[in-house]
């Protein structure tokens, strides 16, 4: 058997490596258009804030897996062309066209910024960092700049301003929404990050769409205009939603209106033998249904996932929980699952909020807030902001979520075991029986 995967980077590895462990005879071939693959999109940030003392530090160490193994990694090969009636690839190495034939096809091509820019002179003012050599590229063009926009106050507009501000640059933001960070962080948790901004000088102007992006009139810079303004900087960086890279396959596979490619359960698409995983396709996501939510974990689930599915539909896809972790102006941030906006967009919710410092936990600084279902006190999501670390705590209310456990089965289990009996620091388990108390409360006051 003969699998040809495109995209080298936490899919398409995690694919390749787990192929090779289940079909130990079959031919593989990993391909990517990229020279250099494996590295963490983060890394212009870490070099930025001083974070790595080598490069290598910033690179998966699923790549070191991959050239452990037989895998036939083929780098500067770019996809072109599916024929998918006669199984075969058209890929571009250097100058030359060449034709692939497969028996197994997973596509792991992931997805870039929405944001096209044709003109290559505005492109030259452009930091983009999702693939390494780009990222070295910007690293080079930020040391001689003064002045920087970025586009997208989310996760990764958030992380880039957070590095960028170390620099002496005067910064810019826009954000759509009325706060940042508003897919994964309710507005009234956000005053903490909002004064750190304040206090690095960051001139963030929320609820402001990005109309028009262009050269400035003197050529040397670029100009972003809003109904609001008109902005000059040195760069711009673009921290926008993504878009899957599908283009190549569109009028072949069959395609969601996002552009994502529509597989079944077991990650096939609409034509047999070839598979879809990463930011290439929607995940099934509580009371969504299905959603685009492109993340390191998700991808490396899928890949993980569809190399049982090869040759027999052997393991369904699960409903995933979206849990989002970044450190940002000294925060560590965690949102699991759903706000509490967006769960009201499905049902009626209630809130829980704890907030320290807490002497008997020896915590510096955190805010937790726990989104349950009102009629029945289903866990629905969580986000905690904390100058310590406390991950673990949001990986066990992930799993509460997934399993659909009620604030009362948290409580009860807590009891038994996690984390009242560990020196672990009982957040989501204290947030469920504050809110018992308080419904135990009300009943008494209705009675
Ligand atoms: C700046 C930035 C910061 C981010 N931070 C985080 C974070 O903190 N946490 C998190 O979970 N997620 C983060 N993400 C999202 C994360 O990068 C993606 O979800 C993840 O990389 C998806 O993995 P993937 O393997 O599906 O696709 P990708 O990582 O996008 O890889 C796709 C690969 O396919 C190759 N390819 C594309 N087209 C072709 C072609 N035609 N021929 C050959 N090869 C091709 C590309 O070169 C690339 O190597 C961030 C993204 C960006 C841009």
């Amino acid at each position: 058997m003969k699998i040809i995967i495109v995209g080298a980077s936490f899919a398409g590895m995690s694919a390749a490596l787990e192929c090779h462990q289940i079909y130990p005879e079959a031919q593989i071939v990993l391909m990517d258009k990229e020279k250099e693959v494996g590295f963490f999109p983060n890394v212009f940030n870490w070099q930025l804030k001083g974070e790595l003392k080598q490069i290598e530090e910033a690179r998966s160490e699923l790549w070191g897996q991959v050239q452990q193994t037989r895998i036939d990694v083929r780098l500067e090969t770019r996809f072109v062309r599916l024929d998918a009636d006669n199984q075969v690839l058209i890929v571009e190495q250097g100058e030359q066209v060449l034709e692939e034939a497969y028996d197994v096809l997973i596509l792991a091509m992931g997805a870039k910024q929405v944001w096209e820019v044709e003109d290559k002179a505005l492109h030259e003012r452009i930091l983009s960092s999702k693939y390494f050599l780009d990222a070295q590229k910007s690293w080079e063009k930020i040391r001689a700049a003064q002045s920087v926009i970025i586009i997208g106050g989310g996760q990764i507009g958030l992380e880039s301003a957070d590095a960028l501000s170390q620099l002496p640059l005067s910064l810019t933001l826009f954000e759509a929404e009325t706060t940042p960070l508003a897919k994964y962080v309710d507005a009234d948790l956000m005053a903490g990050i909002e004064e750190e901004l304040k206090k690095r000088q960051i001139d963030v102007h929320t609820a402001e769409i990005v109309e028009n992006i262009s050269l400035s009139p003197s050529g040397n810079k670029v100009q972003v205009d809003t109904l609001k303004g008109s902005y000059e900087a040195d760069y711009l960086l673009l921290a926008t939603n993504f878009q899957p890279n599908t283009d190549i396959v569109g009028g072949i596979l069959e395609c969601n209106p996002d552009k994502t490619i529509i597989v079944d359960d077991y990650l096939e698409t609409s034509q047999p033998n070839i598979f879809a995983i990463g930011d290439l396709i929607q995940l099934p996501f509580a009371f969504f249904g299905k959603a685009y939510l492109p993340l390191i974990n998700h991808a490396i689930l899928t890949g993980r996932l569809v190399a049982y599915n090869l040759l027999k539909k052997r393991r369904p896809l699960q409903e995933v929980q979206r849990i989002v972790s970044s450190h940002l102006f000294g925060y560590n941030i965690t949102s699991v699952g759903l706000t509490e906006r967006q769960a009201q967009l499905w049902t009626d919710v209630d809130t829980v909020v704890l907030q320290a410092p807490f002497s008997q936990w020896e915590i510096d600084e955190l805010t937790f807030k726990l989104i349950v279902q009102k009629s029945d006190g289903r866990l629905l999501g969580g986000q905690l902001i904390s100058t310590s670390r406390y991950i673990h705590q949001m990986n066990i209310l992930s799993l509460a979520i997934s399993n659909g456990m009620t604030a009362q089965d948290m409580v009860e289990q807590s009891w038994l075991c996690l984390p009242r009996y560990t020196n672990l620091v009982p957040i989501v388990a204290e947030a469920c029986q504050l809110y018992l108390h308080r419904q135990e409360e009300e009943s008494a006051h209705e009675d």
